[in-house]
């Protein structure tokens, strides 16, 4: 295979499960909170009485009655999505790669936001995208940097057209970038005709129920929005959307189809039936009361394990999945995620976010899906192994001792 699919190739062995392992490390959310019996009931009356539709190829559209599910999710951080900007994915992971084959070319190079879910590096690299990280200050993306780093790649001959973001509860830092800064991206990005690709999974999940403005409702024509229900219904449904500006709805579309050639109309019909009989409000509550508990119950731990005097460092997200731990002497936290799985907790090493080789000291810890009896325990074998001296210092100690 000519692309590259190294990040993607080498993730499913942390989401290894079995045995005695906690594992802190898949992004999976919490389906305890899902009403069930009122989902089957929707399937299957789906079926009964359309099931030659359902499970028939659709044409490739958002289907009419999912259409007002998408425009209310997305108008509750003051986003737009109607009939005529919509394109069906099977999830945020078909959006990436087709934006990536519909709007970008081998050779090209596309600024990303790091560290970066590994998903979307894997999904530019296998489309032949170069991959440049787009630099920070204390406050997120930093808009004046962006400047300067376009211009030097474009005086370097490189062709650079698109900037990827994960703005809100990033994956894997739980950041979000203000809406002053996403002003100032955004006029940055137009001075420079770059196009903005905002992927947005964790947006609805703020715990006090608090959203941001998005980029595509500062300028729509500017950005395309990439939208899943993976994380405010259920991943296994593999639907989400692309909302998209007038001039790239044709090529993005079309690529769209040639992937998948239909979005599932069984999936889009299960969706329109439960947002037509509850609406999001409820689910969505009932998934931020989950992920607030379970935050607060693995910051606290960590606290309470860590102590003060510790070299690493985190912030408590207000929303999303992910604890971003980092190391204050900027070790490489790969060693520690080995040490980890050696005392039974697994975690995501900070290198899998990388773009080039950034970021080896952080580790991501994911809340969202550990039973919450479990938490404490995962905290207490990390902790151990956060805290165990460093094999040489090891076996200093051992020699002087
Ligand atoms: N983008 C980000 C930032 C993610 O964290 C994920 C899933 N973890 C995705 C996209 C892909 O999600 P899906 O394909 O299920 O919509």
């Amino acid at each position: 295979m000519w692309t590259d699919t190294r990040p993607a190739a080498e993730l499913p062995k942390l989401f290894e499960r079995g045995g005695d392992v906690i594992s802190l490390s898949g992004g999976l959310p919490d389906l305890d909170v899902l009403p069930l019996d009122a989902i089957s009931t929707q399937l299957s009356r789906l079926v009964r009485l359309g099931g030659k539709l359902a499970l028939q190829y659709t044409t490739p559209h958002v289907a009419k009655a999912l259409v007002p599910a998408v425009a209310d999710l997305m108008a509750r951080e003051d986003g737009h999505a109607d009939g005529d900007n919509l394109i069906p994915t099977s999830g945020s992971q078909m959006g990436l790669t087709a934006v990536a084959l519909a709007l970008g070319a081998p050779g090209e190079t596309i600024l990303v936001q790091t560290p970066a879910y590994p998903g979307a590096t894997a999904a530019f690299r296998t489309a032949g995208l170069e991959l440049h990280g787009a630099a920070e200050d204390e406050n997120g993306l930093d808009p004046e940097q962006l400047r300067t780093t376009v211009r030097e790649l474009r005086s370097a001959g490189a062709t650079v057209r698109m900037l990827y973001v994960n703005p809100t509860f990033q994956n894997p830092t739980g950041a979000t970038l203000s809406v002053p800064r996403r002003a100032e991206i955004l006029t940055a990005c137009r001075e420079l005709d770059l196009l903005l690709i905002e992927d947005n999974p964790y947006g609805l999940l703020g715990f006090d129920g608090a959203t941001t403005t998005l980029f595509q409702a500062l300028d729509p024509q500017q950005v395309v929005y990439l939208g899943t229900f993976s994380k405010i219904f259920a991943p296994g449904l593999r639907s989400g959307w692309i909302a998209a500006p007038q001039h790239l709805r044709h090529d993005l579309a079309r690529v769209a189809e040639i992937i998948s050639l239909s979005p599932s109309a069984l999936a889009q019909g299960a969706l329109a039936a439960f947002y037509s009989r509850s609406g999001w409000t409820d689910l969505i509550d009932r998934y931020r009361d989950s992920y607030r508990e379970r935050c607060t119950l693995m910051a606290d731990a960590l606290d309470a394990e860590l102590g003060a005097d510790t070299p690493w460092t985190w912030q408590r997200p207000d929303g999303g999945f992910y604890l971003w731990l980092r190391h204050r002497d900027r070790a490489d936290a790969g060693r520690y995620a080995q040490a980890a799985a050696a005392h039974g907790v697994s975690v995501v090493p900070g290198g899998h976010f990388s773009v080039a080789g950034e970021h080896a000291d952080g580790l991501r810890l994911c809340f969202s899906n550990v039973p919450r009896k479990k938490i404490a325990e995962g905290i207490g074998r990390l902790a151990a192994a956060l805290t165990e001296p460093a094999p040489q210092e090891r076996e200093l100690t051992a020699v002087a001792g």
